[in-house]
């Protein structure tokens, strides 16, 4: 099924992200936190691509995994490191095993990397315009709510994501963010922009105090202070640490809920134990 007609549904529509293995001998291990994941009856399931150097074929095993259990799969596909032709020849392999949903970005540019010769797209909308031209897919895009890392500020962000929009992007899914506030922002200033596209707000129960400077460094999203409390009190004891965790995030998508975001995009870092937690504390909310 494509994405952008799931979205379309009336309701409350809450997906999930996972991330493949690096190494072969992982990958039963992530095929059966996808198998219990899905057992949650998520809108869809996301499968990154290409972050952890893991290899697009890691991410077609899950992505089929996700399928095979019922539950519509989103490949993320990154071009950075991408020649056209590899970028083509991941998208024919997506098509023959039946996945119509990619959400296409750029990735992120590491620390002295030398990308290929040969043609390759430089942004996201490139891709976006390449994958629609092609047609067959549903095209998700990435949004930042408080502005991409490398943007100059958020207004020439929003012109880029305009640009995205304007290529063809059928739905987006926003960087997590800590504070609500952040996303109603954003949701408005995208809405003076033109952009009417469906928009996932993204969620991550930050569960473990070890995660959060590298959250806090790879995604660029600010901590607000009642979250630090949070960390202050309870991070030295992981049993407390991750019942705070999950209740912070639950409490972000019950007003995310109550003021009309219908779509949420939950970042599990593969723990199925904590996405069933954040499902069960919804239960009643997303049974409506
Ligand atoms: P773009 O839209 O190309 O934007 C990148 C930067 O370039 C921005 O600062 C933008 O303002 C600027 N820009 C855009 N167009 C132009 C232009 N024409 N001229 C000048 N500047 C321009 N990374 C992975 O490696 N694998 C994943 O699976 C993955 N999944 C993600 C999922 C989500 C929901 C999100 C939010 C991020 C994900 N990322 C992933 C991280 C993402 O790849 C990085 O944030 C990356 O740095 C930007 O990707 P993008 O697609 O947003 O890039």
């Amino acid at each position: 099924m494509k994405i952008v007609d799931l979205l379309a549904a009336p309701g409350v529509h809450v997906s999930c992200e996972v991330f493949p293995p690096k190494e072969f001998a992982r990958v039963e291990e992530a095929r059966e936190v996808v198998r219990e994941i899905a057992a949650l009856s998520p809108a869809y399931v996301s499968v990154t691509y290409g972050a952890a150097g893991n290899t697009p074929y890691f991410t077609r095993e899950l992505a089929q995994t996700v399928q095979n259990a019922g539950v519509p799969a989103l490949v993320h596909l990154t071009c950075i490191n991408d020649t056209v032709p590899k970028v083509d020849t991941v998208l024919d392999d997506l098509e023959t095993c039946g996945v119509t949903n990619v959400l296409a970005l750029r990735g992120d540019i590491p620390e002295g990397a030398v990308f290929p010769g040969g043609e390759h797209f430089e942004h996201a909308a490139e891709l976006i315009a390449h994958v629609k031209r092609r047609g067959g897919f549903c095209v998700g895009a990435a949004c930042y709510p408080e502005g991409h890392p490398e943007a100059l500020n958020r207004a020439q962000d929003l012109d880029h994501l305009k640009a995205k929009v304007e290529a063809g992007v059928d739905f987006l899914t926003t960087q997590m963010f800590f504070d609500n506030a952040t996303l109603y922002n954003f949701m408005y200033r995208a809405l003076r922009a033109g952009i009417r596209v469906p928009v996932g707000a993204g969620i991550m129960p930050v569960v473990n105090a070890r995660q959060i400077r590298r959250i806090a460094a790879l995604s660029g999203a600010t901590l607000p202070p009642r979250f630090w409390s949070i960390v202050d009190r309870f991070g030295d004891d992981p049993a407390s640490m991750r019942q705070a965790g999950v209740a912070y995030a639950t409490e972000q998508m019950i007003d995310l809920i109550a003021n009309g975001v219908n779509n949420i995009h939950l970042y599990t870092m593969n723990r199925a134990d904590v996405a069933r937690d954040v499902f069960r504390n919804l239960g009643a909310i997303l049974a409506r």
